[in-house]
């Protein structure tokens, strides 16, 4: 399986040759807010397996665990591809949403649910964490 991407403008790429270590779809405020969504759905992939192209912009904020991450998108078009938590070393996180294939995305938890917003929807057979998981590789 090969993972490749896009951002809306198409001016960042990326190739993915890994599969996902974790999948999830975080509902934290800061994923709120960044996304202007519910929640960002997002996979991680170890940094070596993965390869970008084009201008990758980041923006860096205390992430939930209180360690620093950074937030990457594309500078022409604003929309937002990945990801670096201090927290999780060697792994980049995507957007699924930027899949050139959405159907590859299988989300394994949801985080963060207990700042979900009341028109957010979680469907009951998922495997929630009102916070961050205690163990992020779950
Ligand atoms: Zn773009
Ligand atoms: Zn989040």
């Amino acid at each position: 399986m090969k993972l490749t991407g896009q951002c809306l403008c198409g001016a960042v790429k990326y190739q993915c040759s890994a599969e996902p270590v974790i999948s999830g779809n975080c509902h934290c405020k800061d994923c709120q807010r960044a996304s202007g969504s519910a929640y960002a759905p997002t996979f991680f992939v170890p940094e070596d397996a993965i390869s970008i192209q084009g201008e990758v912009k980041y923006f860096e904020i205390a992430g939930g665990s209180g360690k620093k991450a950074r937030r990457g998108f594309c500078p022409q078009c604003g929309s937002q591809l990945f990801g670096k938590p201090e927290a999780m070393p060697g792994l980049i996180a995507v957007r699924a949403g930027t899949l050139d294939d959405s159907s590859q995305y299988h989300p394994q938890v949801d985080i963060f649910v207990s700042r979900a917003a009341p028109w957010d929807y979680i469907p009951p057979s998922a495997t929630t964490f009102p916070e961050m998981p205690p163990n992020p590789t779950v």
